[in-house]
């Protein structure tokens, strides 16, 4: 009889976990042998990273646990740092020893970079982690402790002021949910505060506009709730350099905050770097439109650490996109684990969301842009439709009411 075949899924975010999910349903019971290893516990669900961020949600309520997903469907979940894949021997090598595999599935997404800029990593706050929305939680309503015990002007105004490099979607919905922060929760919290002389957000981008790779229409969105927000918005514009406390831009500017956001962008996982694998140029692997790394029917690839080639352009690195090729890689593995040949998929895009401020949002779909309330509904219901779980979705819905009908999470635990 021939050996059940072992398949390993590395990352459980949004790319391993919906794959897991679509697994589950594609195959017989003791077709293969699935393992899940992620060095968390639970899947991350960055979109609403920046609202832990500002108070608005807990942490568990962008937390799914992994087990979730895999402890129904009979699949092993192993938590363990992947230091690296083997593809000549087909060993997935985790802190806790080797997994073989007969199929191994690549999904360790992305992780920020600072481009080598001085300072960057060391004086500024990234946001990816649920970790870094903590602490930039933490930075906010410490600052705002500090302020109000500052007597110099001065000091006071260093403190109140936040500065967010790069104006893509996490640093716009970031810096209108801060000023929601502030002015729905810590307004009345501080009245011995002048907020409206003394805080300020910065948004520096190097691009002509905000959200410089979605449609122009949604730009227009945002840059108006942006404006009514009092969110300075600085575009065409490098940081050079960032110091204890400032921003040195590369044309000689220099922007003062206490607190330095750092949403700049995201680069190639280190795992993905190290693999002796076929890449492209941004040393993601390279896949085929069956998702099969270098045509190997053996390493597959998906969400932010595979690069797929669509209309001669990489598709991008988003969640959208790992989930929508979760299903497809799902139906291809079961093919392949039949010995049958997989199929070709085609991605479509399936519009823009973009959260601004308290009641309003933008929205794509196909090519309608609008906003306001209408797009607000949109955006949280096809949030809270996407989170996983019936316990995740009613989490999310109660901490969204507490947040809207009275004041944010404002105590500065860890
Ligand atoms: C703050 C923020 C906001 C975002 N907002 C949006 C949004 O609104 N809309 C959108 O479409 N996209 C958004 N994105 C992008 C989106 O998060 C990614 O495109 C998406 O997560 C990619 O999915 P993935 O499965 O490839 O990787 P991930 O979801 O990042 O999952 C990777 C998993 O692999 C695990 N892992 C990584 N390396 C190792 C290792 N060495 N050992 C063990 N485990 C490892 C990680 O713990 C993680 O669980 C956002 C990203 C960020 C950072």
């Amino acid at each position: 009889m021939e050996a059940t075949k072992k398949v390993v899924i590395v990352g459980g975010g949004f790319g391993g976990l919906h794959l897991v999910r679509r697994l589950a349903r594609g195959l017989r019971p003791g077709e293969a042998e699935v393992t899940l290893v992620d060095r968390r516990n639970y899947s991350l669900f960055t979109p609403l990273l920046y609202q832990v961020a500002t108070g608005e949600l807990p942490s568990h309520a962008v937390a799914a646990p992994l087990r979730h997903a895999t402890a129904p469907a009979a699949f092993r979940f192993l938590q363990s740092e992947v230091e690296a894949i083997d593809a000549e021997r087909r060993l997935v090598v985790t802190a806790d020893g080797p997994l073989p595999y007969d199929h191994v599935v690549i999904a360790p997404g992305s992780v920020t970079t600072t481009y080598g800029i001085p300072g960057a990593d060391r004086y500024a706050l990234p946001i990816k982690e649920l970790a870094d929305a903590l602490a930039v939680r933490h930075a906010v309503l410490s600052s705002f402790e500090r302020a109000a015990a500052e007597t110099d002007a001065a000091r006071k105004k260093a403190l109140l002021a936040f500065i967010i490099v790069g104006a893509g979607p996490v640093g716009v919905e970031l810096a209108s949910s801060l000023r929601d922060l502030f002015e729905r929760t810590l307004r009345p919290m501080f009245p011995q505060l002048d907020l409206d002389r003394d805080t300020s957000i910065v948004l520096i981008d190097g691009s002509e506009r905000v959200l410089g790779n979605m449609d122009q229409r949604l730009a227009w969105l945002a840059q108006r709730t942006l404006d009514r927000q009092r969110v300075r918005v600085v575009p065409r514009t490098y940081v050079a350099e960032v110091l204890p406390g400032s921003v040195r831009t590369r044309d000689g500017a220099r922007f003062d905050a206490k607190t330095i956001i750092w949403a700049g962008g995201v680069t190639t996982n280190p795992l993905v770097v190290a693999c002796d694998l076929v890449k492209a140029s941004d040393k993601r692997l390279l896949v085929d439109h069956s998702f099969r790394v270098g045509g190997r029917d053996d390493v597959l690839a998906l969400g932010d650490a595979a690069h797929f080639l669509q209309d001669s352009k990489p598709l991008p690195q988003l969640a959208q996109v790992a989930v929508l090729q979760a299903p497809a890689v799902a139906r291809n593995l079961v093919h392949l684990l039949r010995g049958e040949s997989p199929v070709p998929y085609r991605h479509r895009e399936k519009g823009d969301l973009i959260a601004l401020g308290r009641t309003s949002a933008g929205a794509k779909l196909g090519n309608v842009v609008f906003g306001g309330l209408l797009a607000w509904t949109v955006w949280r219901g096809y949030y809270l439709l996407r989170l996983s779980g019936a316990r995740g979705k009613a989490t999310l819905l109660s901490e969204w009411i507490l947040s809207y009908f009275f004041s944010r999470t404002a105590a500065d635990t860890p």
